[in-house]
């Protein structure tokens, strides 16, 4: 009997709450809502949704970069919710991040070759010319001619210096990969290139991605399956094809009504949401997203929507599924 493969990266419950700054005691901010999350060994998982969603913070408390207030974090079967200092450290190579802004993330001071050599300098020890052909080695990796090493962030395009960071991101192998936003400041033209180098790099390197993005045909291109968030909560969850085909969520419906349409001639009716999110601070009773939906019925002012599959590993949260009522 085949052991079924096991996640690389599973969220259980994870809720993510930050102190107000309005001045109330006991008043908090709810990034992320009680979220369940896996993210299979080379598979790419999107995080889409409005900015402010809670997309970001999903994704730094998946990595670890910031602590969850409840639930758990596991990654390749450890329980890492808790780790502190070294044991904190040792998991860090295999969990690599890549930010938008490569210029604030990259050291102004430092040769594009010296930052890429950092990590396997400081961490693995690396020295001499065994250092200097890794580095050759992740500059070509990334499409990047290794004697670009010399030259200084500053110096280099924005799609050059995205590529600096993803080579640094890669040096140590890494299994996992957050990538947040990390395309959005490119050029469209750009864009593409940058998306096609991380689907390359997870073909040769087995990478999986956790991509955060408010591009959705960039990420229809790159992911296999795609999480909606609304207000810190997952709301449709699914296959990137069923989801993008098939939206059965309102929130998604209307979000992928807005995205623009490669093909002209296709059908194209944009639902327009009234309003703007309501504040973390004051989520909605019921379905949070009840204050927007242009469907919304009596129950969802009352009880929160069940989770209900709405076909294969295609789930959403919602108390209307194909017109009826559920839950
Ligand atoms: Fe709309 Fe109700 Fe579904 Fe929420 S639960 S998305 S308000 S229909």
């Amino acid at each position: 009997m085949t052991t079924p493969p096991q996640p690389l990266l599973q969220l259980s419950g994870v809720s993510k709450k930050f102190a107000s700054h309005s001045g109330r005691r006991n008043q908090f901010v709810t990034a992320v809502d009680n979220v369940d999350l896996d993210v299979m060994p080379a598979e790419t998982v999107a995080l889409v949704g409005e900015s402010g969603s809670g997309k970001s913070t999903l994704g730094r408390v998946a990595l670890r970069l910031t602590a969850a207030t409840s639930g758990t974090v596991e990654f390749d079967g450890t329980d890492i919710t808790n780790l502190r200092g070294s044991e904190l450290r040792g998991i860090r190579p295999a969990m690599q991040v890549v930010f938008q802004d490569p210029l604030a993330s990259l050291n102004p001071r430092m040769s594009a070759g010296a930052i890429v050599a950092e990590p396997l300098r400081a961490i693995r020890g690396i020295r001499g010319s065994e250092l200097d052909d890794r580095v050759d080695d992740l500059f070509r990796a990334v499409g990047l001619h290794p004697s670009r090493k010399l030259a200084r962030p500053k110096a280099m395009s924005g799609g050059q210096r995205q590529r600096v960071a993803i080579a640094r991101a890669i040096a140590l192998e890494p299994r996992l990969i957050l990538a947040d936003e990390a395309v959005s400041a490119l050029d469209v033209s750009v864009q593409a290139q940058i998306v096609n180098l991380f689907a390359e790099l997870r073909e040769r390197y087995g990478l999986a991605y956790l991509f955060i993005s408010h591009g959705l045909p960039i990420v229809r291109h790159l992911a296999q399956r795609v999480g909606v968030v609304y207000l810190g909560r997952i709301v449709e969850i699914g296959p990137i094809d069923e989801v993008f085909e098939n939206p059965r969520h309102p929130y998604t419906q209307a979000l992928i009504s807005a995205s623009p349409v490669p093909d002209p001639r296709a059908s194209h009716s944009r639902i327009l949401l009234g309003g703007d999110p309501p504040s973390p601070m004051d989520i909605p009773t019921g379905c949070r997203f009840r204050t927007r939906c242009p469907v919304a019925m009596p129950i969802c002012a009352v009880e929160a929507p069940p989770r209900v599959l709405a076909g294969p590993g295609h789930e959403i949260e919602c108390h209307l599924v194909d017109g009826q009522e559920v839950g």
